[in-house]
């Protein structure tokens, strides 16, 4: 028998980094800026012990573009590596210094910020360099080293010239990595990855115009100066406790996440929590416009502040993903894919974490400044209704502080509703029946009758509306809605004591056949009713069922109701006078147009009136008053 070690061929994995290591060949920037930034964190936890002597300074991390020579340099003031450090970390592929390091200060290093564990970090160099130089000097005070490698497993290390403390990584662009010595393309990247790490990056310099001190002379030019140009915010406020920041810090964070975005954001959220997951961020609820679509997927990913991805899908439950803002966990696993992410228990926990947090914000809004709170609603409805409709849990929260407002401008919560309709709108059963609006100027003849019998009618409007009613149905026992020019209204107006018919049984027998006679019926069912006078002669409903099954339909429902028939109730009010003067018009021609308009007219309360029909109708009017 005998024993041994696999030996992985470095020969073979190169090829191999360059190619698939990550489909994104940008990415290398951003894990040689985590290396340095390491380099720089372990140097300031080291001298934060006293194992690092001396005064370390401000270190920073500085990029360069040599167009000329064709090398871009990423230059760090952190702990460096000696000679045999360099043959340990580097020369072992895929060896993960950061992993041992954080092992063997485990206990003092949790909250110093390390990043490591994106594996292969400094060899993603080689998917846009031919050739990658390490010159670096180690905070220990070792002669310095230069390590070069051209991409074959082949490397030379060597003395070297450099005199401070730090690591000097030269790549040697790729011809067909050219992009890289764009200074427009890195100035993007850094923005991108960079824009919140923890140590000051600097990428050239820029002109800074000095103040004029008080008392200088009129005449007195303003001077500028050069300065470095530092491309990052190394203390976003997310890394910073909720106590420490106001109002205006978080707005300003805002403005620094999107610059190109000039409306507030209506309030935020600050997530931070230790166990038993790691998170930090802060969510925007953002004033939505129509397009929501394009409102999506604003949300930056973040591990330990560096920039991960804008698609947070599985992270956030989809409801929240039209919200702004930052997630910084590195319990988020990565290169891994959406579908194993979202069976990931840790990712589960905060996804439940986020809704409740958002649950719990919103609640509190509520309850400090319920003005506020309602006048906010229209912009945050949509959120909310869709994360009532998706999640449980959250829909279990939000009846609390779910609002629904009436055509009035009053709000109502859940309850409240049920409180303030309880007396006049049961049905026969006993149920409550909720009246509610789409459109205030489609509906308004509808809404108007309604409100004069005294009935609350409420404006639900947004897209998902026959979605949430459906569940609203569901989950409160004995209440339904109707819309206000759907059937149900009957259903109360009959409960009502029934106001009395002006027209006896006979005159009704003798208008049924009547009106039957000119109203196509397979379009019109006729019933007649005894409604207020200050109601139209004719009014047209819809069952209820009927018109939420071709709104679910039209919402991306299948073909099955497809030649569904466009069916109404035509309600004729017996006692409107101009029924009467229908019933006493003893002319047919004359009889059949009063009842082709009376419908026309109920037909287009509703919208209901378009094309030929229209043209022909207008000039019937026409024709009627001259
Ligand atoms: P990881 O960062 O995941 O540990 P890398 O392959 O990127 O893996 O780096 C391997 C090791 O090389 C690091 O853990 C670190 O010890 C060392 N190293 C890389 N870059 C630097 C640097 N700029 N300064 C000091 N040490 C570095």
């Amino acid at each position: 028998m005998s024993s041994g070690k696999i030996n992985v061929s470095v020969e073979n994995i190169f090829p191999l980094i360059k190619k698939f290591l990550y489909s994104d060949h940008e990415i290398f920037l951003r894990e040689l800026i985590s290396n340095a930034t390491d380099a720089t964190l372990k140097l300031k936890h080291l001298s934060s012990l006293g194992e690092a002597k001396g005064d370390i300074g401000e270190p920073m991390i500085e990029i360069k573009v040599d167009a000329k020579n064709k090398t871009l340099h990423i230059i760090d003031q952190g702990i460096g590596m000696t000679s045999d450090e360099v043959e340990k970390y580097i020369n072992q592929v895929a060896f993960s210094g950061a992993e041992e390091f954080l092992e063997q200060y485990k206990d003092s290093a949790a909250d110093s910020g390390i990043i490591g564990h994106f594996g292969l970090g400094f060899y993603s160099a080689f998917m846009v360099a031919e050739k990658v130089e390490i010159i670096t000097k180690s905070f220990k005070g070792d002669a310095s080293v230069r390590w070069v490698c051209d991409g074959s497993p082949e490397y030379t290390l060597e003395a070297a010239e450099k005199t401070d403390r730090g690591t000097e990584i030269i790549l040697h662009i790729d011809e067909d990595s050219k992009e890289f010595l764009e200074e427009n393309r890195i100035t993007e990247l850094l923005n991108k990855y960079n824009k919140f790490m923890p140590v000051p990056i600097k990428f050239g310099t820029k002109e800074e115009t000095l103040p004029l001190a008080e008392d200088a002379a009129e005449d007195a030019k303003a001077e500028t100066v050069t300065v470095d140009n530092i491309i990052n915010n190394p203390s976003p406020a997310w890394t910073k406790q909720p106590t420490e920041l106001a109002e205006e810090d978080y707005n300003g964070f805002y403005r620094e996440l999107y610059p190109t975005q000039f409306e507030e954001p209506l309030f935020n959220i600050h997530l931070n929590v230790d166990y038993p997951f790691n998170l930090t961020g802060i969510l925007y609820f953002p004033k939505l416009n129509n397009d929501l679509n394009l409102q999506k997927d604003k949300i930056q990913l973040y591990q330990n502040q560096v920039f991960v991805t804008d698609n947070v899908e599985g992270i956030v439950p989809e409801f929240l993903t039209l919200l702004r803002g930052v997630i910084d966990s590195p319990d988020i696993p990565l290169n891994v894919s959406r579908s194993y992410l979202q069976a990931d228990g840790a990712v589960k926990k905060i996804s439940n974490y986020i809704t409740r947090k958002v649950g719990d914000k919103l609640n509190s809004l509520f309850k400090k400044d319920r003005a506020a709170f309602e006048e906010k609603w229209n912009d945050i409805k949509v959120v909310i209704e869709y994360g009532m409709l998706s999640e449980d849990k959250f829909y279990d929260k939000a009846a609390k502080f779910a609002l629904y407002p009436t055509v009035n401008g009053d709000f109502f919560t859940i309850e409240e509703l049920k409180e303030a309709t309880k007396d006049l709108q049961t049905d026969k059963d006993d149920k409550l029946v909720i009246l509610y609006a789409s459109n205030v100027d489609e509906q308004h003849a509808y809404i108007e009758a309604a409100k004069e019998k005294g009935y609350q009618v409420i404006l639900l409007d947004s897209p998902i509306v026959s979605h949430l009613i459906q569940k609203l149905e569901s989950s409160n026992e004995n209440i339904s809605f109707a819309r206000v020019d759907g059937d149900a209204i009957e259903n109360l107006i009959k409960k009502e004591e029934a106001t009395v018919s002006k027209l006896s049984d006979e005159e009704k027998e003798k208008l049924q056949p009547i009106i039957e006679a000119v109203v196509p019926k397979e379009k019109y069912t006729v019933q007649l009713e005894a409604l207020s006078s200050t109601q139209l002669p004719f009014v047209l409903t819809q069952p209820e069922f009927m018109r939420r099954m071709k709104e679910m339909q039209q919402a991306g429902g299948n073909g099955m109701f497809g030649n569904f028939p466009e069916m109404f109730t035509l309600v004729v009010n017996t006692n409107h006078p101009l029924i009467e003067q229908i019933l006493n018009t003893k002319t047919e021609k004359k009889r059949e147009r009063l009842i082709q308009q009376t419908l026309d007219l109920a037909r287009l309360s509703q919208n209901l009136l378009k094309g030929e029909e229209l043209t022909k109708f207008i000039q019937r009017s026409v024709d009627l008053i001259k």
